[in-house]
């Protein structure tokens, strides 16, 4: 008899601790002000996680000055720029900053390479919410840098007072590719103080290579405005898989993906919940694919307290 066909199932995979902060405060904030609670950009970028919040009373806007005065507004995980809580303040709104905690990291880092007056290279996808934050912090001294083809653009002030750092969600591979150019051009580059791209990128993007040489197709659940996600069905097939799709949900699954297919890889992006990946598991398993083999060569214990100022409420409120 045939052996079975078979999905290889990446762990870690899905929610990270940051995006687990992030819409456990949209809820806890519902239940504790009661709707509407307004969210300023998507909470995280996920379109099943964004109307789930929505159908529960979070309303979701652009900018600031779409939140009537005196509302309570959350910032999502991928951060702000220092501006956008001084608007915040000055319409009196309530803000609770949802910044994921590795994100704040490096605005931190930022604003410190600022004050010493270094020109700082921010490696990351022009307009993604979370480079407009964290350019933000010092937009005088930060230069985006948006791949290995952006770097013969830069320009610096002195190159013995320069250094990189990145966005959090970014392929590894291609961001040290963008730093060895760099470091061609600039020989005294410095590097940031630890990783700017997060555990959970990492992670996810390294079972993602261990598995894709096995896999005749990938399949990675996440929406197309989710930068992790998207890596990993590039980091797939950059490793071996001989396709890569990227799917909000299961029944997006085109039957020709899975013609002559054997194995199927699936992962899913930070922040996609699991429910996601069992529907796509259970579309499979219907088309013959019930050999299910989880692979988790790395175990994530993170986890992050909620922001400070929705803590000090939800204690005020007993
Ligand atoms: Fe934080 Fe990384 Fe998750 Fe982004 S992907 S929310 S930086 S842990």
């Amino acid at each position: 008899m045939a052996d079975p066909k078979r999905v290889l199932l990446a762990k870690p995979r899905g929610y990270c601790a940051g995006v687990d902060r992030a819409v456990v405060t949209v809820e806890k904030a519902l239940e504790l002000y009661g709707a509407p609670v307004y969210v300023r950009k998507e909470i995280v970028h996920n379109r099943h996680v964004v109307d789930t919040l929505a159908a529960k009373g979070a309303v979701f806007v652009e900018e600031n000055a779409e939140v009537p005065p005196g509302s309570v507004v959350v910032f999502s995980a991928h951060g702000v720029a220092p501006e956008v809580h001084d608007q915040a303040a000055e319409r009196g709104l309530k803000a609770i900053d949802a910044t994921c905690p590795l994100v704040t990291k490096v605005h931190k880092e930022a604003r410190r390479y600022a004050e010493d007056d270094y020109d700082i290279l921010l490696i990351g996808h022009e307009g993604h919410e979370e480079v407009v934050g964290t350019a933000g912090e010092a937009p005088e001294h930060i230069q985006l840098v948006d791949g290995p083809d952006a770097v013969d653009g830069v320009k610096i002030r002195d190159p013995e007072k320069v250094v990189w750092l990145s966005q959090t969600t970014l392929s590894v591979d291609e961001t040290m590719e963008t730093v060895d150019r760099l470091k061609k051009r600039l020989p005294m580059l410095q590097s940031p103080p630890s990783d700017d791209i997060c555990y959970a990128t990492q992670n996810r993007q390294q079972v993602v290579k261990d598995i894709a040489a096995e896999c005749d197709v990938m399949l990675v659940v996440g929406s197309k405005n989710s930068s992790n996600s998207v890596r990993l069905v590039e980091v797939a097939v950059q490793h071996g898989a001989r396709s890569g799709h990227l799917i909000d949900f299961a029944h997006e699954i085109q039957e020709d993906w899975l013609d002559g297919a054997a194995t199927v890889g699936l992962s899913s992006g930070a922040s996609v919940p699991d429910n996601l990946v069992q529907d796509v598991l259970s579309h499979l398993a219907q088309r013959g694919f019930t050999s299910v083999e989880e692979f988790e060569p790395v175990t994530e214990k993170i986890t992050f307290q909620l922001p400070r100022e929705l803590v000090t409420d939800l204690r005020a409120a007993g």
